[in-house]
C-alpha cells in the first residue's frame, strides 16, 4: 500500500516536487510525518540488573499476591484479637523469613518483626509500645485490639493477574523494585534506537583543537550526544564531515546503513555548500525540508528504509529545539514510551515579546508563583546563535503566529524540559528548589 493510499489526502512526496518539499510546514504537521514513519523497535531481553532506565516492552502483570503471606506491620506480638486474658504466655519468636510452628490460642502470644508472616490462631498485632514484659509473659496496656490491627493481609500490595505496569513505561527507582519483587528476571525491554550524530561544516574543529581565523569549534555533536542519551538511546557514531561532496555523501551513506536514526548538523540552508540537502535527494526520501517555526525552519527530514534521517540547522540552538520538538518523540515512540511528549501547560509571560508570522519556541524560566500560577521568564536574547538561553531554561514557550505583540502577562503554552522551579527563602544556601510538576 502507498502512503498516498495508507493516509487518504497527504501528499505523495517524491524527491524532485521541490516545491512541495520546501512548503513551509506547521509543526504539528511536521510532527506527525515524522511519527508516522517511525517504527517499533524489536523487543531485547536484559538482565534485570542492567534494565534501570530502559522501557518496559511487555505489560507488567502480577504473576502472585503480595504480600504472598499475612505479614505484620509493626514489632509487637501476634495475638487472638478478642482475648481477654490479663496476661499472655508468649510461645516464641516469628522473625521474618521463615514460618514458627505453634498456633496462638488464648492467653498465648507469639513475639513478631515487621514483615514476618503472622502465626496461625493469630488475628491482630499489638505494637511493643502498648506491652510490658514480665518473665516469659507479655501484659498488653493496649485497651481494643481489632482484628486486623497491623496486619497486612495476602494481596495487599498488589494482587495476582492485575496489571502492575503497562509496556511503554521507563523502569525507574519504582518501577524496577516491583519488576524485581515480581521475580521477572531477564525482563522484556524496548530494543534502543542507534543513532549517529555528523556534524557538517568546513569551519568546525575539535573542541581541543586549536582555532583558526574563521574556524569555531563543533558544538552541535556535543549537545546533540546528551539530548540523544537523555532520551534512552545509543550513540553509535559521531564525528564531523567537511563540506565536500563525494566524502560526505559516502559517509552519509554508511550511516544511514548502520543507524535507526541519523541526525547531522549544518548543510541545509540556502547556502552554496549546504550539500546535506543536496545529498538527502539522493540518498533517501525526502518527506519535508522547511518548517514554519523559529528557530530551526530548515530542518530536513527523510527515511531510507527504516532509518529515520534528521538534517538539522547548524545554529546551535535550532538544532537542540528542533530536537526537542521532532526528534525527542520519534525517539521516544521508537521505544514505545507512552510519554512522547513534554509536559504541555499555560504560563504568565514575565515580559512582552515581538510576535512572528510563525511559532516561535523561546528559552524561558518557568517559576511557580506563591498562587500556584506559573510565569515564563525568557532567558534573555534568544538568537539561534546563543546556546547559552538554554542555561536555566526549564522550558520552551510557545509564542503562537500574532500580527500584534504580546503583553507582559498574557498566558501562552509552556513545554516543560524539567519541573518548574519554585522559589523561596531558605534557611541558607540556594534560592530556589525543584518541585514536582
Ligand atoms: P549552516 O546551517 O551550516 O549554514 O550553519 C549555520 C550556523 O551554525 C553557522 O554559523 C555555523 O558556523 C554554525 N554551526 C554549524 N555547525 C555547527 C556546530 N557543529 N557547532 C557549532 N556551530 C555550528
Ligand atoms: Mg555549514
Amino acid at each position: 500500500m502507498s502512503d498516498r493510499q495508507r493516509f487518504g489526502s497527504a501528499p505523495l512526496l517524491a524527491n524532485d516536487d521541490t516545491d512541495e518539499l520546501d512548503r513551509l510546514r506547521h509543526p504539528d504537521e511536521a510532527r506527525a510525518i515524522v511519527l508516522r514513519h517511525v517504527r517499533r523497535l524489536a523487543t531485547e531481553l536484559v538482565p534485570i540488573g542492567e534494565a534501570a532506565w530502559r522501557v518496559l516492552a511487555d505489560d507488567l502483570i502480577a504473576t502472585e499476591d503480595q504480600p504472598p503471606f499475612a505479614a505484620a506491620t509493626m514489632d509487637g506480638f501476634a495475638v487472638i484479637a478478642d482475648d481477654g486474658s490479663p496476661w499472655r504466655e508468649v510461645i516464641g519468636d516469628q522473625t521474618a523469613g521463615f514460618v514458627l510452628d505453634v498456633q496462638v490460642t488464648d492467653g498465648t502470644a507469639v513475639r513478631i518483626t515487621t514483615g514476618a508472616p503472622i502465626p496461625a490462631g493469630a488475628t491482630a498485632v499489638v505494637r511493643v509500645e502498648e506491652t510490658e514484659m514480665a518473665d516469659d509473659h507479655v501484659i498488653v496496656h493496649q485497651e481494643h485490639i481489632a482484628p486486623g490491627e497491623n496486619i497486612r493481609q495476602i494481596g495487599a500490595d498488589l494482587q495476582r493477574g492485575k496489571r502492575v505496569l503497562p509496556a511503554g513505561t521507563p523502569l525507574g527507582p519504582a518501577e524496577l523494585g516491583l519488576v524485581a519483587g515480581l521475580g521477572l528476571n531477564p525482563v522484556p525491554v524496548a530494543g534502543r534506537p542507534r543513532v549517529s550524530i555528523v556534524s557538517t561544516g568546513d569551519e568546525l574543529v575539535e573542541p581541543g583543537a586549536t582555532v583558526a581565523p574563521g574556524q569555531i569549534r563543533d558544538a552541535n555533536r556535543f549537545s546533540l550526544i546528551a539530548a540523544v542519551q537523555s532520551a534512552g538511546a545509543e550513540i553509535v557514531w559521531s564525528g564531523k564531515a567537511p563540506d565536500t561532496r563525494e566524502p560526505l555523501r559516502r559517509l552519509l551513506a554508511e550511516r544511514i546503513a548502520e543507524s535507526d536514526v541519523v541526525l547531522t548538523s549544518g548543510g541545509v540552508s540556502m547556502g552554496q555548500l549546504d550539500l546535506v540537502k543536496a545529498l538527502l535527494g539522493e540518498l533517501a526520501t525526502v518527506h519535508f525540508r522547511r518548517v514554519f517555526m523559529k528557530p530551526g525552519k530548515p530542518l530536513n527530514f527523510a527515511t531510507a528504509g527504516p532509518t529515520l534521517f534528521f538534517g538539522l540547522p547548524g545554529n546551535p540552538v535550532s538544532a537542540l529545539v528542533s530536537f526537542e520538538i521532532f526528534i525527542r518523540p520519534a525517539l521516544h515512540q521508537m521505544m514505545g514510551r507512552l510519554d512522547i511528549d513534554r509536559p504541555r501547560t499555560p504560563v504568565v509571560l514575565a515580559q512582552a515579546t515581538l510576535a512572528s508570522d510563525r511559532i516561535e519556541y523561546q528559552r524561558a524560566t518557568v517559576t511557580v508563583g506563591p498562587d500556584g500560577r506559573l510565569t515564563g521568564a525568557i532567558t534573555g536574547p534568544q538568537a539561534s546563535s546563543r546556546l547559552a538561553s538554554f542555561i536555566g531554561a526549564n522550558a520552551l514557550l510557545v509564542i503562537p503566529p500574532r500580527s500584534s505583540p504580546f503583553g507582559e502577562g498574557e498566558v501562552v503554552d509552556a513545554l516543560l524540559l524539567a519541573p518548574p522551579v519554585t522559589p523561596h527563602v531558605p534557611a541558607s544556601g540556594a534560592e530556589t528548589s525543584q518541585v514536582q510538576p
